[in-house]
């Protein structure tokens, strides 16, 4: 059930780290398409995910992709993970639910998991927004070089 969300969490930190130096808009006058694609992803499955649809929260995984989780609970494609979240009726859910209030390691991963979505979302508020100073030199230098290539 992790693999999706990890991939996830993957695609909005690779996508956070190609915020680089001059600006958004300098940087990705070609990825709004992509930029756009991603928020709605992320909305989507976030919006299946509260409405409880297994289906709709299963489709962004790959349809033969491998998923492992913190307990070692692995799943192997769409299928799979579709059927152990549908697994997740109401009773489960509520137990999940108490699992997360007891235990803060569970909790702790969540609040990672929502924070970096806050923080995917926060990164694409401003396209010409100033690229943080932080953001190191040979990242944005490797960020050029791949968008030369693809050019
Ligand atoms: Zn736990």
């Amino acid at each position: 059930m992790f693999s999706a969300r990890s991939k996830f969490i993957l695609a909005v930190l690779l996508f956070v780290s190609f915020s680089a130096r001059p600006s958004w808009a300098q940087l990705h006058s070609n990825m709004d398409a992509d930029s756009s694609a991603i928020k709605q992803c992320v909305a989507a499955w976030e919006d299946a995910w509260n409405r409880h649809d297994a289906h709709a929260w299963a489709m962004p995984l790959a349809e033969d992709g491998d998923f492992t989780n913190v307990t070692g609970l692995y799943l192997h494609g769409r299928k799979d993970f579709e059927a152990r979240f549908t697994e997740l009726g109401p009773r489960k859910r509520a137990e999940f639910e108490r699992h997360l209030a007891d235990c803060p390691d569970c909790s702790a991963y969540l609040r990672s998991y929502e924070e970096t979505i806050k923080l995917g979302k926060a990164a694409f508020a401003d396209p010409d927004a100033p690229v943080p100073q932080d953001v190191p030199k040979e990242l944005v230098q490797a960020i050029f070089a791949s968008r030369r290539q693809e050019a």
